[in-house]
């Protein structure tokens, strides 16, 4: 029998900016001491009011209309009830009804995969236990709690684990080129839930009917994670249905070690979450001359698309290269700093050397092109005036000659030091060492 495997992808997405959403707090926590990152709103104390952030909400409009979205000119946050103790108010300030943007796609191999719906809300805190604490017990931090937050939703239309993972770069790609969050999945600030169902691939092309029940699945915190979760539910699932069973709405998290999920709990639905309007906020309301300037803006930003074309056309890059600088953007950035501060530089040959890591990216902009030139320049050495110089160093040298030719190790160590001086290091030492010790025996 065959199957089809229908997958809704939610994406968190944590913005950069440097407040939280409802409060002052630093939202750069990363790597900080548990709980010094918070204040009486982040902390859902008494009587604390939020104050929304308008570098946030402007953000999550760009990242809307990079989605081809149509952008709500009145949208308003709602609470979202749920019990989890790194939810400190015991409600999340979300968006429901009317989010910031919808009705987008984003094109992912040449289709258009629909978003159903980008909103904004906050980040909770962070439950901490195991071996660090010698397993006694959970603590809370909430240095987290409070960090703006995006979520994107597809419509359940992705239809292979590849497609998901492909759909996931895309999305980061087109976020981290807005600038507005670096999107790392192994630090959390992207963490994906995809929505998987399965059904006969003949009912699907008939009926175009979606099952009755999808199967969530959180803690997956890499692109290769979601490829293996939905792989392991869609065998899970098909092995339900092959025994006339239909699977469990449920929630399941990813076991990453066993490359399976397991149950957490039976999926909520909407109504159990109690929305209703956060009445200490008022709505956002936005004149369209705003949302005109943020297209502009977004025109005038560097995007996947934008410097593929322009490494192939300006920089001479073939295609690959191109996409590989396009794909990993801080390197891309790197290479075009690089560029920029030396114009010399063979443009191709640079972008292979930082590409295959024969670089050292830790270094100042100065010293990579010192590098990348002594490197490239390497080939350019003729042959002769190899041999030429190593016959000048061993006419100039006789005692470290006759201390070589008695075994002395060191004498030719000596002797590849003052080639390498002459070279400038341009060689491949080892080459410049064979050259050598064939000079040298030919030495009466
Ligand atoms: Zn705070
Ligand atoms: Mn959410």
């Amino acid at each position: 029998m065959n199957y089809k495997t229908i997958v809704g992808l939610e994406t968190h997405i944590e913005l950069n900016t440097e407040q939280k959403m409802f409060c002052g707090c630093s939202a750069v926590y990363f790597g900080a001491k548990p709980n010094r990152h918070v204040c009486p709103v982040c902390l859902g104390l008494p009587g604390a009011l939020p104050v929304p952030n308008y570098q946030a909400i402007e953000w999550t409009v760009l990242l809307g209309l990079a989605l081809h979205c149509q952008i709500n000119l009145q949208s308003f946050f709602e609470r979202k009830h749920y019990f989890y103790p790194d939810l400190v108010k015991g409600y999340q300030i979300s968006q429901y009804q009317q989010p910031l943007a919808q009705n987008g796609y984003l094109k992912v191999n040449g289709r258009k995969i629909r978003i159903n719906r980008v909103h904004l809300e906050e980040d909770t805190g962070k439950l901490l236990h195991g071996e660090q604490f010698q397993d006694m017990g959970s603590y809370v931090d909430f240095n987290r709690s409070g960090v703006p937050l995006v979520e994107i939703v597809t419509e359940p239309e992705i239809e292979s684990a590849k497609e998901a993972a492909d759909y996931l770069k895309a999305l980061q790609l087109t976020v981290q080129y807005l600038g507005v969050s670096d999107c790392d999945m192994e630090k959390g600030s992207m963490r994906c839930e995809p929505n998987i169902s399965v059904l006969k691939a003949l009912d699907w092309q008939e009926h175009h009917v979606l099952p009755n029940y999808k199967v969530e699945v959180k803690n997956i915190n890499s692109f290769r994670y979601v490829k293996q979760a939905i792989e392991f539910e869609t065998k899970r699932q098909i092995l339900l249905l092959e025994q006339k069973q239909t699977p469990k709405q449920e929630t399941r998290r990813y076991i990453e070690s066993k490359k399976t999920t397991e149950n957490m709990r039976t999926k909520e639905v909407a109504q159990d979450y109690r929305y209703f309007p956060e009445p200490d906020i008022p709505p956002i309301v936005f004149l369209p001359d705003q949302i005109e300037s943020l297209k502009q803006k977004l025109n005038s930003l560097e995007s996947p698309q934008k410097r593929q074309i322009d490494l192939e056309k300006n920089y001479q890059l073939n295609p690959t290269v191109a996409w590989q600088l396009t794909e990993n953007k801080d390197l891309g950035d790197r290479y075009l700093k690089l560029v920029a501060f030396n114009k010399e530089l063979d443009r191709p040959k640079l972008a292979n050397l930082l590409i295959n890591r024969k670089v050292d990216l830790t270094l100042p902009d100065s010293e990579i092109v010192k590098q990348a030139q002594s490197l490239l320049a390497k080939k350019t050495i003729a042959p002769e005036q190899l041999t030429q110089t190593v016959a000048q160093i061993i006419k100039n040298n006789p005692k470290a000659v006759a201390d070589y030719q008695k075994g002395k190790q060191t004498a030719l160590q000596f002797l590849l030091g003052q080639c390498l001086r002459i070279l400038g290091r341009q060689i491949e030492v080892e080459d410049l060492k064979e050259i050598l010790s064939k000079q040298l025996r030919l030495v009466k």
